[in-house]
């Protein structure tokens, strides 16, 4: 059972008239469904209900129509007719002993009101800030703004309560909330009794939490989220005049839920941010109040919890990626099982699914969102079916995960790795600079395959479709991953480019097997993802001069909805990489390469020693492809299945590669659904007229 050192993290806590039930605090995190898809947001944050979270948070919940953030997908508390999407949710949240707090945000000068068509407010006219720099501005509010947003506030305050929820939360961190656009000089540059003095600019926030509190009544706790720092320099609300405002309202709220700057800064991937990031911007903080303290820091280990709490630096500890990467993380910690922690690696996949509206995915637990849809649930899988054996081959995030979720259905597993590790690709690109943390993609997995006495791991074993035919195996599973291509074809090129034999030509594959160019190296990088970065960083850390060319105009363009575009640019400017932008690298020359530019086609060579070329993939399917082609082979030799997925299908990030695994496993020996939807979906109701 549990070992003592972390009885600490499971003594209850009182936030105001409420009582938690441990120190997990699963604060506000988005999921990408939101208000359009409500059931699989419920039933994911049941799941962390059942995993024992102490709270559990909705993600920011738009409290008035007149303030919204289209293109985004988070929830909706505008009228009643919005209350029994929540109620489902907030039921969720509490149906194994959690509080259910829900996060209401008035966007002010991040909400650019593109659905709604009102026109934004803020406390002074100002454009609104988004990450897409929408050309909208907000007008200053006036004085009976400002009675209206309280007016809007206590109504949602009722509604929120009605809903079912234990506590609320204003939002006033990341730029997001209208609480911080007050509390910030930055954005309030009002002259009067809201603006100027740090109690002037603090007045709209104790207003709407006392009247909150009348609100809500005494079976309700009221949380006020705020940003550490908001790091935009001697304009912005800084960890001083945070401190201070802390100090000048210690017991306003029942909790005070520090996050940090912008979600950027708060959100930093594991590249650049490590656990407990936010330590010394938190600390001594506690001392300023009587109120618990929740901070964040990407925490996995129970050990930092402990620590996080016995130093007196934080109550709760807060946990959003975490707690999507293991649902479970409490109850693992509790039950002794600190070994069985799928600990979160800090890739920011799951941020993607917001930022690209779709639906969040994460690296770790390929069921995340999929609770509902699917009915998967990230502890347990569904007994075996008709058939006995399963063949994987490849050992890479791909296989690893079908390993471990047809072990855990009980099929008598062979993994067959052709090389010396496991892992494949993670095992690869957790050596490049900043990347160590996904190692954690495998370690999770082959402690758990350690453990299963029913999975056998072969090393050293390519095996052939001669072999695979003749082992006798039931179903065969073909995750042979993929391989960067050398001949340049991506998106700028879709056949391959023309070179020069002369100049030698580097892949991602060759830089990870340690051959690393040095001298004058260009990069090609038309992936666009975060390879081209990392390695221009490995080649200008061995001392190359590295130039980055890219079609598009930012370096390592799709990492922006991973929240670290800025600060991979920033890092590869630092380092004396030469960034180069809109422009298409069109021919590899003895001596260097030809560049066109991507709007005009204006011409210019550039003088190179070697040249990388990030570009695209290959599916490694020649296994696949013969198995194919001698499928009447298969039932003589005892085969019900063979199937290829992850990268040897197709190419695509890590946690595309162990949602596929997790999907083979999930449906091995079940039903052809033929061509129905293999998800459940939720669609809106017509309305009458
Ligand atoms: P994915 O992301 O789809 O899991 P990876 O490229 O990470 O793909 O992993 C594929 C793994 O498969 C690698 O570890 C590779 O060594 C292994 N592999 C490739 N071909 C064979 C084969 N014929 N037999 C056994 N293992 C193979
Ligand atoms: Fe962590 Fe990546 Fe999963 Fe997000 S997607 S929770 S960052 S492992």
């Amino acid at each position: 059972m549990r070992d003592p050192r972390y009885d600490i993290l499971f003594e209850p806590m009182k936030i105001g008239p409420v009582t938690a039930k441990n120190r997990f605090y699963q604060v506000p995190h988005c999921n990408g469904g939101g208000y359009r898809d409500p059931s699989a947001a419920a039933e994911m944050r049941r799941t962390k209900s059942e995993g024992g979270w102490g709270v559990i948070f909705t993600e920011q919940t738009e409290m008035h129509h007149s303030s919204e953030i289209t293109p985004f997908i988070e929830l909706r508390l505008w009228e009643d007719q919005d209350i029994p999407a929540l109620a489902k949710m907030a039921a969720a949240m509490r149906s194994h002993g959690a509080l259910a707090g829900i996060q209401l945000a008035y966007s002010g000068i991040n909400g650019p009101n593109l659905y709604t068509r009102e026109v934004p407010r803020g406390p002074t006219a100002l454009p609104i800030r988004t990450f897409t720099n929408d050309p909208v501005q907000a007008r200053a509010m006036d004085k009976q703004d400002i009675r209206d947003l309280r007016r809007w506030h206590r109504n949602a305050f009722k509604r929120a309560k009605l809903a079912g929820f234990d506590l609320v939360c204003l939002y006033g961190a990341h730029g997001f909330g209208i609480i911080q656009h007050f509390l910030s000089t930055a954005t309030n540059q009002r002259s009067d009794e809201y603006g100027g003095s740090l109690e002037n600019r603090s007045r709209l926030m104790r207003e709407l939490i006392e009247e909150g509190r009348d609100a809500i009544g005494d079976t309700c706790g009221l949380t006020l989220r705020l940003s550490l720092d908001e790091m935009i320099g001697e304009l912005g609300f800084a960890n001083s005049e945070v401190r201070d405002m802390i100090e000048m309202h210690a017991d306003l709220p029942d909790l005070w839920d520090l996050a940090h700057g912008a979600w950027e800064d708060c959100s930093g991937p594991s590249r650049f941010k490590d656990e407990a990031a936010q330590e010394s911007l938190v600390a001594g903080i506690k001392k300023l109040t009587s109120r618990p303290v929740v901070g964040v820091g990407r925490f996995t280990s129970p050990d930092v919890m402990v620590k996080m709490i016995k130093s007196g630096t934080l109550d709760f500890i807060g946990c959003a990626r975490p707690s999507i990467a293991d649902p479970f993380l409490p109850k693992k910690v509790e039950e002794g099982r600190i070994e069985d922690i799928r600990e979160c690696i800090g890739c920011n996949i799951c941020i993607t699914g917001d930022m690209t509206m779709s639906i969040s995915r994460c690296t770790q637990n390929p069921t995340f969102m999929e609770e509902w849809r699917k009915g998967w649930h990230p502890e347990r899988m569904q007994a075996k079916g008709a058939s006995e054996t399963v063949l994987i081959v490849g050992a890479g995030p791909a296989g690893l995960e079908a390993a471990r979720a047809l072990g855990a259905r009980g099929y008598q597993v062979a993994l067959a790795e052709a090389g010396k590790e496991l892992g494949g690709r993670v095992a690869r690109e957790c050596r490049l600079p900043g990347l160590s943390a996904w190692g954690r993609v495998r370690d999770y997995r082959q402690y758990q395959l350690s453990q299963m006495p029913n999975v056998d791991i072969y090393f050293d074993s390519r095996l052939s479709a001669d072999e695979i035919l003749a082992f006798g195996f039931e179903n065969v599973a073909i995750a042979t991953g993929a391989t960067w291509r050398r001949d340049g074809v991506a998106r700028a090129h879709v056949v391959p480019m023309p070179a020069d034999p002369a100049m030698p030509v580097y892949t991602p594959d060759d830089l990870m097997d340690g051959k690393v160019p040095n001298g004058n190296v260009m990069l090609f990088d038309d992936d666009h993802y975060y390879m081209g970065g990392v390695l221009a960083e490995l080649m200008a850390r061995q001392g190359a001069k590295v130039t980055l060319v890219t079609p598009s105009a930012y370096v390592s363009d799709w990492t922006r909805n991973t929240l670290e575009q800025g600060a991979i640019h920033r890092r590869l400017a630092e380092l004396g990489v030469e960034i180069v932008l809109n422009r298409i690298v069109t021919r590899v020359m003895s001596s260097g390469v030809a560049t066109a530019c991507a709007y005009t086609g204006a011409e210019r060579d550039f003088a190179a020693d070697a040249v990388v070329l990030v570009t695209s993939r290959l599916q490694n399917d020649e296994l696949w492809n013969e198995l194919k082609e001698r499928r009447g082979e298969w039932a003589d030799n005892g085969i019900r299945s063979i199937k290829v997925f992850g990268d040897a299908e197709a190419p695509g990030p890590i946690a595309w590669a162990t949602y596929a695994g997790h999907r083979f496993a999930r449906e091995l020996d079940e039903p052809d659904i033929g061509d129905a939807l293999p998800f459940r979906r939720e669609v809106t109701a017509l309305a009458a007229g």
